[in-house]
Formats: structure tokens, C-alpha cells, sequence
């Protein structure tokens, strides 16, 4: 809508800026409202379901307008967020005039976009709410932030795979770039699988080095960029850029971030988006819930910042032996301690989200309710300093010198914030105690004075008029008046001055009423005026502690991280994996899937073993029939591999795992089709990554390779790739099968073992017994496990009946499958061998031996 000379100033004024902020929703403060007019109006209220009315706005027709209450905003707020749009919040600058006649200043305070999140309402608690900018050279760079936290990291990637990685391990709720970065974009995993809703352009202008450089250096305050090993350019572009976005949007100046963390990729264990969902580490692979997770089970943190840091350790698994035992240690001493770990579990229960609390107090958006989350959770460090300082491994040595002295802001906040607050708005007062400010107690006592005065007055009125049931009342809108009934209304004497007339009643003030009441105003006002003044100051003592509670809130993080993966392990009694550099093993004894047991009635699960080397033992072909559990066994291995690589303990009698570079998972039929690729495409472009980048020190599962296409083309498939892996790659492999003919490799291949789940026939039927043992199995059940699904009886001896047939016209058939091994293998040659293979010769009469001897050779002249 353009601005006509007709608007009204209120109108001119809102459109001025909405033309300022074109692509914004802008939520327009009136009074107690947020109210959206013209093209917003529309669009909001389709969205939001509000109802659209109209406002007069100086020309004849009416200006479209809706709005949200400000107190009840933040609903609204989420849905369009979470719909991807972004929020202006104009806000009143000044309070009303005296007389109503001068405009009220109004101006756009912050923009809300996904990325920039600060309401508890709308922020996950257990989650963090990064920020990306992506910027692109010869590397790809990226930069990420927390406004929430007051966290940034930047880092380098050479190719777009693993910036894709990198992105996936911060996920964010939002990456800004510009230009040719957009192009890029599209080809971005994490925005491709939905993991990223918003990606915002950003003026190309921004993204200027000299501009960005200005930016990170004052931002953090030093000149000297290479100490935080930027070292390029592009980090500090992509930094800057980020910080200018941050500042364009949020309006104001960010001093609580005041380092940057440097994120080295090759630090962390490579998974990528295919294996962390397959291994459903912090979100379950149908629905996509939290609950039935690696993260779900082992998160028994107390506070907000331990669960965000539990889910960072499982975002971003360690490599470094020593980082994995500075972390093991100290779940072992917690682990070990059980009275020490109860007591300090009682402590945290105590603490609340210290560091998106320090946060606010930088960010300019503390309550008095806030306030009073800061002065609980820092109680409880003497105590919680006592507890700690008699522990002894490093990490939580570390833990104890990083909870700093916090004791003049407790002692100031416990003087001062009232335990039971009236309001939570500073603005409104009435959170200072008494006593803690002599002029505020003057004030308040000026005013209970004349509230007494008031009291008084009612039986001096009462006495003087005769009117027994004369009352003072008091309301916000009307202030104090003296009421009246109208049965007694002919007594009132003249002096009454008439305010108000009700259906039973009138209300009346005096000179002396009025008097006392402008005291009581006044009073009142500068009480508040006051107590605005001591917020200011108390603002100012805690903005002189924020990197000290910074520290503390992330010591306390840590602490929460080591109790929950010490109880998680006591509880379901799992034991402390040897990691080592040294070691090219992973050895499992016992081992069990941590999520699968824990959802099995206690002690229902089946233990299994696990023996990996990089020589003799590389690869595992698992075979049994569907249900057997053969995924399950896949993942598990993984699954502990992976816990031992975040610090934890695992589940499993005993396990030596060696340091892993990657893990790589092909698992399950997952139907990309809504991307237009087929599932069996996505098998190939997920198998074909993992031969472009495993190495010897990677693990990859590859579950059922091959089987979205033909049985032959998928048999020879399967077989080449189990090849490649063998002789090129050497990673430890555990590869599941329902080709029972890929058995054969054992021998072929080096490195290779037959593995299968172990199944007892009973009765035309199956019996899972869900033991791993060594040994190929020699069929795929697939028909009795289609029996024990329910299937009709008769279409199970049918289907009997028609495997016979296909298993004799199989061998009529005149392919031969070239493997890479150069070794030729035709199902015939298959078929020869596994009847071979099932023979008994203890119970094969040498007539019996001929007889299959001359069909085998039947079958090959045919
Ligand atoms: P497969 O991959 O062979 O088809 P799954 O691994 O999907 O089989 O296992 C099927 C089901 O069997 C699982 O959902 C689980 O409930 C159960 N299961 C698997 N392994 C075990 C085990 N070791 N102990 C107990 N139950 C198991």
C-alpha cells in the first residue's frame, strides 16, 4: 500500500515502515495489541485463523487490519516462524502523552526470524537455536551462532559434502548467504531432507571482507583474528556477514558472545545424515521423535543447558582418544560414587537454564522472574563447590575450577528480588523488597500512609454524613471513590462531587479525597521510578558477571552430561569400553542394542558377541531369515561403537573398540521417491558414498545391498561391492544378507567371515533365537516367516509349492554371474553346492549318493 496525503499520521507512519521492511511481517504495537494491517491483515489471518477487521485510516475506504494480544503473542509468533516467514516487532518507544494529542513513538525493535529465537515460549528447551551464514571461495565456510547461548563457532570444509556434515551436526534453524552460495544451497542435504526450514538471502554488500573484518574484531574485541585460528578470509566473512545479519535484525549491540570456537571436522567422527538417521541417534527413523532415540535414552539430564550438551556430544561425536577419556573418567568416578552422584543429581535438580539466562541479561529481555531463575541456580555453587572439590578425575576437577564466584550477584539479588513477585515486568515495579532501598521505602510508605489516610477517611465520612454503608472503593480505571447506595443517596451533603452513576448505587469523590489519592499516585509513581532505577543498576552488576556465569552455566552443563550418562549406565548396568589408538579391534563380549533392550521387558534381550579386525576378521556376512535380527545386531555393534566414541559407557559385558574416522550405514528401504529418486537409486547413491570416502579405520553397515532390483543384478551387485570394501577399502564391515549364496565369499575373500542369526525349525515353522553364531545360513525362511505373520494356510503350501518350481527353472537358466574376483558362479553352480552342502553323508546310503550325484549332473548338461 503506498502512503496518500489522506492517511492518517498513525497510518503514514506504519506504512513508512513497512516500506522499510518489505518482506516482513510487521506486528504493529496498539496498546495491549500487535495489530497487522493491509496486505499482513490478509495474510495473517488466513494463517493465524484471525478474524479480519478494518480500521479507519484517513481515506474513505478502510484499511484491512487483525491482531494478536501482546501478552498471548507468542502462539502466534511460532506459527508463522515455524511457517517460515519473519516477524517485525514495532514496539510503543514512548508512553502515551498527557493530553493523547502527540503521536506515540513507535519503531521496529527486533526482527524474528527462525534463526533468532529468544522466547522461552517458542525455543526448545533441550535444544539449541544455531544460526548459520555459508560462505564460498575455494572452501566452503560456514559460521554459527546462538543468540539463545551466546555460543559461535566457524568453520572450514573443502567440499560441499562435508559442509553438508557440518551443517547437519549444528543443525540450524536457519543459514543466510547470498548469490552463487544460494545456488549451492539447493544442492544443501540438510535443506534438501526439510532439516533446515528458512534459508534467508542476505545483501551481497554484506559479505565485503573489510566490512565483515571490522565487524568480528569489534565484536570480539581484538585485532588480532589468527588467535582464533581465522586464518582465511572466508571465516571471516562468513563470521562477519552473520554477526551484521544478527545486528540488522535483533537492533542491538551482542556483547555476550564473546568467543569463537573453531570447529575442526577431521576432530569429530564422520557420520553422515543417511547413518544418523539409520542409527536414530537423536530422533526415531519413521517419526522423526525424540523418544525412542539413542539420545531419548541416554538423556537423564536435570537442567536445559546439560541436555543441549548431551545432544552436542551425540551431534558431534569425539576422534581424540584423550578427549574420549577426559569425558570416560569422569562418568567412571560418577559411576562408581553412588552417594556423591545422589547428592549432586539433588543439587542440579535445583538449577535452572543459567546459561539462556545469562543470555537475556546481555540481550537486554530479563523478567524479574528471571532474575529470581539466576538467584536460585546460584545458591546452590557452595554447596554443590563442596560436593565436587573431593572428586579427583580431570574433567571434573576442571568442573569445579570452572564454577566461579558468583557470591556479590547472590548476595545483591537475594536482597533485593521479593521471593513472590507481583508482576513480571520491570517496568510495572513491585519486585524490589523492603529494605533494601531507603528511598524506595520512603516512597512506599508515603503511600501506605495515605492508603491509611483513605481508611480513615471512610469512618470520618461515615460519622459526618450518617451513611452507614458508605464505602471507599478503589479501581484501576476510576482510582478511589466514596459509594453511595441509592437508598441513601439524599443524605450526601454538597460537598460530594458526583463521579459515577451505577444501577444501585453513585460514587462520589471530596477535595480531601482527591488530595489523598494524588498522594497515593504519586507515591506510587516514583516507587516504580525507583525501582526501575535499582533494576537498572542490578542489570548492570549481573552484565558485569555474564562471562563468569557463562562459565559456570557450561561447568554446570558439563557435571549434568557425566550424572546422566552415569545413571543411564548404572541403570541398565552397562561398563566402560577401552578406546584406544593402539588397539585395530572392536571387541564386544555381551554385547546389546542400548534402545532396543531398554524397550524389551528386562532381561528379554539376547546378548551377542562381536569380533572386528582390520585383517583377519574384516568383514561379517550376517545371514538368517527376516526377524531374525540381524539389523538389530548391525546397529547395535554401531550403536556401541559409536557411545564409546561420545565418552559413555556401553552396552555390554566387555568392549575394546579401536578410534573409528566414520560410520557408514546403508539400513532398511528408506523411500526418497518425494525427491523423485527410486529406493533403489538411494541404496546405490548412499552405497556409492560410502566406497567414495571409508577408509580402514571407518565401520560401515550395509544392510540387504542389492535388493531393490533383480536377484542377479542385485547378487552381483552385492557381491562386487562386498569386494571393493575387502580388498580396497579395509573397513571393518558387517554386512547383512538374505543371498544366503553370498556365504560363499568366506574363503574367496580375505577377511571375510560367515556369521548367521541362528533360527530352530520346529513344525513346518521357526523358532528366533537371536543368537549371532559363525556359519552361513542355508536358506531365507522367508515363506515360514510368512507363515508366522498369518498368512492363510493355503497360500503358504502354494507358495511351497511355486518356490520348487522356481528353484528348478532357476537353474535351467543360462546367466553367468562374472564377479570381480574373476571367479564365475552361476546359480547352478549355487544350486550344486548347497545341495552338496545339505547333504548328510552319515545318513546317505551310496545309492542316495548317486542319485543326487546324477541329478546335480542332469541339471548342469541341461
Ligand atoms: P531382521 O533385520 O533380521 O529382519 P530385526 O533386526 O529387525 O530383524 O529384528 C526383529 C525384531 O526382533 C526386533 O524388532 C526386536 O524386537 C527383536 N530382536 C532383534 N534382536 C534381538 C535380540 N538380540 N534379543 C531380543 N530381541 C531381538
Amino acid at each position: 500500500m503506498e502512503i496518500k496525503d489522506n492517511h492518517s499520521k498513525m497510518m503514514k507512519h506504519y506504512l513508512s515502515i513497512k516500506e522499510k521492511y518489505k518482506d516482513i511481517i510487521i506486528f504493529y504495537r496498539l496498546g495491549d495489541f500487535y495489530e497487522m494491517f493491509y496486505e499482513d491483515a490478509i495474510l495473517c489471518s488466513k494463517v493465524l485463523d484471525l478474524t479480519l477487521t478494518e480500521k479507519a485510516c484517513g481515506l474513505d475506504e478502510k484499511a484491512p487490519m487483525c491482531g494478536v494480544p501482546f501478552k498471548a503473542c507468542e502462539t502466534y509468533l511460532r506459527k508463522l516462524i515455524s511457517l517460515g516467514y519473519k516477524v517485525g516487532i514495532c514496539e510503543q518507544l514512548t508512553g502515551p502523552n498527557e493530553n493523547y494529542k502527540q503521536i506515540i513513538e513507535r519503531d521496529v525493535v527486533r526482527i524474528v526470524t527462525p534463526g533468532t529465537i529468544m522466547e522461552e515460549g517458542i525455543l526448545e528447551d533441550k535444544c539449541n537455536n544455531f544460526i548459520a551464514c555459508v560462505y564460498k571461495d575455494k572452501n566452503y565456510y560456514s559460521a554459527f551462532a546462538d543468540i539463545s547461548t551466546g555460543e559461535a563457532f566457524v568453520s572450514k570444509c573443502s567440499n560441499l559434502n562435508e559442509l553438508n556434515n557440518t551443517l547437519l551436526n549444528f543443525h540450524p534453524a536457519e543459514i543466510i548467504s547470498f548469490g552463487e552460495c544460494i545456488l549451492d544451497s539447493f544442492e544443501l542435504g540438510c535443506i534438501k531432507n526439510d532439516i533446515v526450514p528458512k534459508f534467508s538471502a542476505y545483501a551481497e554488500n554484506k559479505f565485503a571482507y573489510k566490512l565483515c573484518e571490522l565487524v568480528v574484531q569489534n565484536q570480539f574485541k581484538t585485532k588480532n583474528l589468527k588467535a582464533y585460528e581465522l586464518n582465511d578470509h572466508g571465516e571471516v566473512i562468513a563470521l562477519g556477514a552473520l554477526f551484521n545479519y544478527l545486528y540488522d535484525t535483533q537492533k542491538r549491540n551482542l556483547e555476550y558472545f564473546n568467543t569463537i570456537k573453531y570447529y575442526h571436522n577431521e576432530d569429530y567422527l564422520f557420520l553422515d545424515i543417511n547413518a544418523k538417521r539409520n542409527l536414530e541417534l537423536t530422533e526415531t527413523f519413521k517419526d522423526r521423535k525424540v523418544k525412542g532415540s539413542l539420545l531419548w535414552l541416554l538423556d537423564q539430564t536435570l537442567t536445559s543447558m546439560g541436555g543441549r550438551l548431551l545432544r552436542a556430544y551425540i551431534d558431534k561425536p569425539l576422534r581424540k582418544e584423550s578427549e574420549i577419556k577426559y569425558r570416560q573418567n569422569g562418568v567412571e568416578e560418577l559411576f562408581k560414587n553412588i552417594v556423591k552422584r545422589e547428592t549432586l543429581i539433588e543439587i542440579l535438580k535445583n538449577v535452572n537454564d543459567l546459561e539462556r539466562l545469562s543470555a537475556k541479561i546481555a540481550y537486554g529481555s530479563l523478567t524479574p522472574r528471571d532474575c529470581l531463575g539466576i538467584l536460585n541456580s546460584i545458591k546452590i555453587l557452595p554447596t554443590l563447590k563442596q560436593e565436587l572439590s573431593t572428586l579427583k578425575s580431570d574433567i571434573l576437577i576442571d568442573t569445579y575450577n570452572n564454577l566461579m564466584d558468583l557470591s556479590n550477584i547472590e548476595y545483591k539479588l537475594s536482597n533485593c528480588m521479593m521471593e513472590k513477585l507481583e508482576s513480571n515486568n520491570f517496568k510495572e515495579g513491585h519486585f524490589v523488597k523492603d529494605g533494601y532501598d531507603e528511598v524506595l521505602d520512603g516512597y512506599r510508605k508515603d503511600k501506605a500512609t495515605a492508603i491509611d489516610w483513605i481508611g480513615e477517611l471512610e469512618n470520618v465520612e461515615k460519622q459526618e454524613t450518617g451513611i452507614k454503608n458508605l464505602r471507599i472503593i478503589f479501581n484501576n480505571n476510576n482510582g478511589y471513590s466514596i459509594e453511595v447506595t441509592n437508598s441513601q443517596k439524599g443524605l450526601v451533603p454538597y460537598r460530594y462531587i458526583r463521579k459515577q452513576t451505577l444501577l444501585n448505587a453513585e460514587r462520589y469523590t471530596t477535595e480531601e479525597l482527591k488530595s489523598l489519592e494524588e498522594k497515593v499516585l504519586n507515591s506510587e509513581k516514583l516507587a516504580v521510578e525507583r525501582e526501575i532505577e535499582i533494576y537498572e543498576d542490578l542489570k548492570q552488576s549481573l552484565k558485569n558477571e555474564i562471562l563468569n556465569l557463562q562459565k559456570t552455566s557450561q561447568a554446570i552443563a558439563q557435571l549434568d552430561v557425566l550424572l546422566s550418562l552415569a545413571t543411564v549406565a548404572i541403570k541398565n548396568n552397562y561398563t566402560k569400553p577401552t578406546i584406544s589408538n593402539s588397539i585395530d579391534e572392536i571387541r564386544i563380549l555381551e554385547g546389546r542394542h542400548p534402545v532396543v533392550e531398554a524397550l524389551l521387558k528386562k532381561g528379554d534381550f539376547v546378548a551377542n558377541d562381536t569380533y572386528l579386525n582390520s585383517t583377519s576378521d574384516r568383514t561379517m556376512i550376517i545371514t538368517g531369515p527376516n526377524m531374525a535380527g540381524k539389523s538389530t545386531y548391525m546397529r547395535q555393534v554401531a550403536l556401541i561403537c559409536f557411545m564409546a566414541h561420545i565418552g559413555s559407557f556401553v552396552p555390554a559385558k566387555e568392549a575394546e573398540i579401536c578410534l573409528l574416522d566414520r560410520i557408514f550405514t546403508r539400513i532398511g528401504a528408506s523411500d526418497d521417491l518425494i525427491y523423485g529418486q527410486s529406493t533403489f537409486m538411494v541404496e546405490m547413491t548412499e552405497v556409492a558414498t560410502i566406497l567414495a570416502y571409508a577408509t580402514d579405520k571407518s565401520l560401515v553397515l550395509l544392510d540387504e545391498v542389492g535388493r531393490g532390483t533383480a536377484t542377479y543384478d542385485g547378487l552381483s551387485i552385492a557381491w562386487s561391492v562386498m569386494d571393493y570394501i575387502s580388498n580396497n577399502l579395509h573397513a571393518k564391515t558387517l554386512f547383512s544378507t538374505h543371498y544366503h549364496e553370498l556365504t560363499e565369499l568366506e574363503g574367496v575373500l580375505d577377511g571375510v567371515k560367515n556369521y548367521r542369526i541362528s533360527v530352530k525349525e520346529f513344525n513346518n515353522s521357526i523358532i528366533f533365537l537371536r543368537k549371532i553364531v559363525r556359519g552361513g545360513a542355508l536358506k531365507s525362511f522367508g515363506i515360514e516367516v510368512a507363515s508366522l505373520a498369518g498368512l492363510p494356510k493355503s497360500v503358504i503350501e502354494n507358495a511351497q509349492e511355486i518356490l520348487k518350481k522356481l528353484e528348478l527353472k532357476d537353474v535351467t537358466r543360462q546367466e553367468n554371474l562374472n564377479s570381480t574376483s574373476e571367479k564365475n558362479f552361476s546359480p547352478k553352480y549355487l544350486e550344486a553346492i548347497n545341495i552338496l552342502k545339505e547333504l548328510n553323508l552319515e545318513r546317505t546310503s551310496p545309492i542316495e549318493a548317486f542319485s543326487v550325484l546324477s541329478s546335480i549332473k542332469e541339471r548342469i548338461d541341461e
